[in-house]
């Protein structure tokens, strides 16, 4: 099996997109992320799966916590910014919740504590404990066979 054919394949699994945001030394970075998946309900588990060469990778190894926004449809623009896909530097005005810095206007917020990481091949998988959030009004940003999509 080739990596075309598997990137194709997984792409047609429908999901929504967040960021994933953390601070370390003081500076915010946020990223693109779809794999990210409930893991459990008592105690409150997610998992996000982020690849070895990802900034981001090496800054939950220092800061250990984290924040998701789930995205809405008209978040489709920061999405492609914090995938590194629009070459320009922007000041995002993040909002704060529980302490953590998060988009604004999105579905959700989250903020995250790491419980465990595991290296899964060129990833590494993040399961952590979910600490609070906060629901907001809207419809999902949606990702399928490398698009964006809306629910009609
Ligand atoms: P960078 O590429 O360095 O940063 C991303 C961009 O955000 C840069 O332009 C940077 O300047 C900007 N930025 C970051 N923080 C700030 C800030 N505080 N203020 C202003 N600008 C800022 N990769 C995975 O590993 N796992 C996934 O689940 C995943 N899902 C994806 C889903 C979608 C829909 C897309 C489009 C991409 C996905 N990616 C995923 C790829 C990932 O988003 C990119 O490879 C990303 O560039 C890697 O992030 P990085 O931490 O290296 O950050």
């Amino acid at each position: 099996m080739d990596d075309r054919l598997f990137r194709t394949a997984m792409g047609r699994f429908a999901t929504g997109v967040t960021v994933i945001t953390t601070k370390v030394n003081g500076i915010v970075h946020g990223m693109t992320a779809n794999a990210f998946v409930s893991v459990s309900l008592d105690p409150k588990l997610i998992l996000i799966s982020i690849g070895e060469k990802a900034q981001m990778n090496q800054l939950l190894k220092e800061s250990s916590n984290f924040a998701i926004s789930i995205l809405n449809n008209h978040q489709e623009d920061l999405s492609a910014y914090f995938a590194g896909q629009i070459k320009e530097e922007r000041t995002i005005g993040f909002d704060i919740f529980n302490g953590m810095d998060v988009i604004k206007d999105s579905l959700v917020n989250m903020t995250c504590t790491v419980q465990n990481s595991v290296i899964a091949g060129d990833h590494t998988l993040y399961i952590a404990e979910v600490t609070d959030l906060r629901i907001q009004d809207g419809d999902p940003l949606l990702f399928y066979g490398g698009e964006y999509k809306e629910i009609k």
